[in-house]
C-alpha cells in the first residue's frame, strides 16, 4: 500500500524516478537527454547521459539503473540530470 506521501514500503522494487519528483525537478532530471532544459542547463550536451555518467551504477545494456541521487530509485540510462559527470 502506497502511503499518503507517496512513499512505498522499503521492501517494494525500485521505481523509475519521475521527472516532477521533488528532487528530479531541482537537478533538471529527465528520462530522455535530449528533453534537457537548453536554457537553464547550457553545458548539457546531446552525448550526455545516465549510462556514460560517473554517479550511475545501472549494468550496461540495462534500460535504468541506480544512482546514488536518487537513493533507492532507479534512472533511466538515457537520462540525464544537472549533475551528470564524465565517466573516468
Ligand atoms: Fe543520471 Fe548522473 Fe544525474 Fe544520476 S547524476 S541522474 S546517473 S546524470
Amino acid at each position: 500500500m502506497i502511503s499518503a506521501t507517496g512513499r512505498r514500503p522499503a521492501a517494494a522494487a525500485p521505481t523509475l524516478v519521475s521527472p516532477s519528483d521533488p528532487q528530479a525537478q531541482t537537478l533538471g532530471y529527465v528520462p530522455v537527454s535530449s528533453q534537457a532544459d537548453a536554457t537553464k542547463y547550457k553545458n548539457h550536451a546531446a552525448s550526455q547521459n545516465c549510462s556514460n555518467c560517473a554517479l550511475y551504477a545501472g549494468k550496461a545494456g540495462e534500460a535504468s539503473g541506480p544512482c546514488p541521487l536518487f537513493a533507492g530509485r532507479l534512472v533511466s540510462a538515457k537520462g540525464w540530470c544537472s549533475a551528470w559527470a564524465k565517466k573516468a
